[in-house]
């Protein structure tokens, strides 16, 4: 192996642990000059990159690199560009002004080791806006009533939208409440081994004790069971005692049950059966509010025109907003000063890919003359047909292709309740297995998008 297949191979272990606008902020441009003596000397842009790396990811590296080859003992950082940054600085110091040595924790590590929760993960410090308050408030309801209510709770989303966070709120509110109600959260993957070691180590009894002692069940990420037949079959079993004795069962996975390939029929209807909720992409506000609090929580504060040109620029998941904000806040702290507008700009331009270009209203515009109908009238409380059957196609395409929240769909459609808008989506959702014509509608639509 190369050095490059080499420095490859840890950049992708790299890339799936970390957000991407961390990782194009901190590994862009890094490559390995030379190993020596087990030593590998990583080329880096500037000292900047230096420090952070060193400060956070060293351990990480060197481990990866091991991992992967043996002789590897150290890791030195080499800066390969002249243009070493200059940081003295005679400005007086300013609000943002922190030494770096003491950065923004990039994830707080401290895990109960008795029930998996990272006490990090509140109600409190979560920001509820349309795209998540359907499973606040379901979630505020198990809270509430744990087994009671909406059991199982079923929360999918895409990643980075908030799941792990709200499902473990879930389990550090209930702990709060000191009824000694025992709870457990777990990552359906580490289920999934837990499992099979018990059967490799013969305790598989030690195993069904374990799970079925929780009053309250959190199981993230559980597409991750996808074609895991005998891991299914015994998280049926679980779920099946659980439930029976009215344990709560919180269940997250980045897409609904229904559409999970390989996941057994009677697990879908088990899941159908409690409340199903969706988080979808924070929208503009929410995105605002959530730059405006982690900035906040990082004793940091930037100006509410860089907040909303951010929060307009990124139309993203909150762990990319995030990531972003992490750098801003690094850079200004490096720079002792605060961001001007078009670093700002650039920082954004150069770690986020721009995704979906067309807005709401791009959307219903573009449904509107495809039918040729008055924009205006698929507004309107009519059930006229030709009107009808826009007002569905629209809605639906802004769920499905845009992950509008049905809260922030119903509104822009002149206030109509979420209820309407989830019908309307089914409706046309039914109508796609019989209906040719409206498939290739819809094939045509999605290519003016
Ligand atoms: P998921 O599990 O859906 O991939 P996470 O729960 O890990 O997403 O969330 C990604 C990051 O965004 C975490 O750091 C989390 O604390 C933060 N986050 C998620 N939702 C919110 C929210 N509504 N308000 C504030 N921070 C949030
Ligand atoms: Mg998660």
């Amino acid at each position: 192996m190369d050095n490059k297949q080499l420095w490859d191979s840890v950049l992708g272990e790299v890339q799936i642990t970390i957000s991407r606008a961390n990782f194009s902020t901190w590994f862009k441009n890094t490559r390995i000059i030379k190993l020596e003596g087990g030593i590998v000397y990583i080329g880096i842009p500037n000292e900047f990159v230096k420090e952070w790396l060193f400060s956070k990811y060293d351990k990480f590296i060197l481990k990866t690199l091991r991992d992967i080859s043996e002789s590897v003992r150290g890791v030195e950082y080499v800066i390969v560009t002249p243009e070493m940054k200059e940081k003295a600085d005679t400005t007086p110091p300013s609000r943002n002004q922190q030494p770096y040595t003491q950065e923004l924790p990039l994830s707080d590590l401290y895990i109960n080791k008795d029930d998996n929760l990272n006490p990090r993960y509140t109600f409190d410090n979560l920001v509820i806006g349309s795209f998540n308050e359907l499973a606040y408030a379901a979630s505020q309801a198990v809270v509430k009533h744990p087994g009671n209510t909406y059991n199982p709770l079923f929360i999918h989303g895409g990643t980075g939208l908030g799941k792990t966070h709200i499902t473990q709120a879930i389990g550090n509110s209930i702990k709060a409440e000191k009824t000694g109600k025992k709870v457990y959260y777990i990552t359906s993957e580490k289920f999934a081994m837990d499992y099979i070691n018990s059967v490799q180590n013969k305790g598989i009894n030690e195993f069904k004790e374990k799970y079925r002692k929780y009053d309250v069940l959190i199981m993230d990420d559980i597409q991750f069971l996808s074609g895991k037949e005998k891991t299914q079959e015994e998280l049926f079993h679980v779920f099946n005692v659980l439930y029976e004795n009215n344990k709560q069962i919180i269940f997250s996975s980045d897409r609904h049950p229904n559409h999970i390939p390989g996941l057994e029929d009677r697990l879908k209807s088990r899941f159908g059966a409690g409340m199903i909720v969706d988080i979808s992409t924070p929208e503009y506000e929410s995105r605002m509010a959530i730059i405006q609090r982690k900035i906040q929580s990082n004793n940091f504060s930037l100006s509410a025109e860089s907040i909303a040109f951010i929060a307009e620029s990124l139309e993203c998941s909150i762990r990319e907003l995030e990531g972003i904000v992490n750098s801003i806040i690094c850079q200004a702290r490096l720079k002792n000063r605060d961001l001007a507008q078009n670093e700002i700009k650039l920082l954004i331009k150069n770690n986020i890919v721009p995704k979906k270009t067309a807005s709401i209203k791009d959307v219903i515009r573009i449904v509107s003359d495809f039918y040729h109908i008055e924009e205006s009238s698929i507004y309107e409380k009519t059930r006229r047909k030709e009107i009808v059957k826009p007002r569905q196609i629209a809605m639906y395409l802004l769920r499905e292709d845009f992950s509008v929240s049905y809260p922030t769909i119903g509104e822009k459609f002149g206030g109509r309740d979420h209820t309407t808008v989830i019908h309307s989506c089914d409706k046309i959702k039914d109508s796609i297995k019989k209906d040719e014509v409206l498939v290739e509608e819809l094939l045509q639509i999605r290519a003016l998008l």
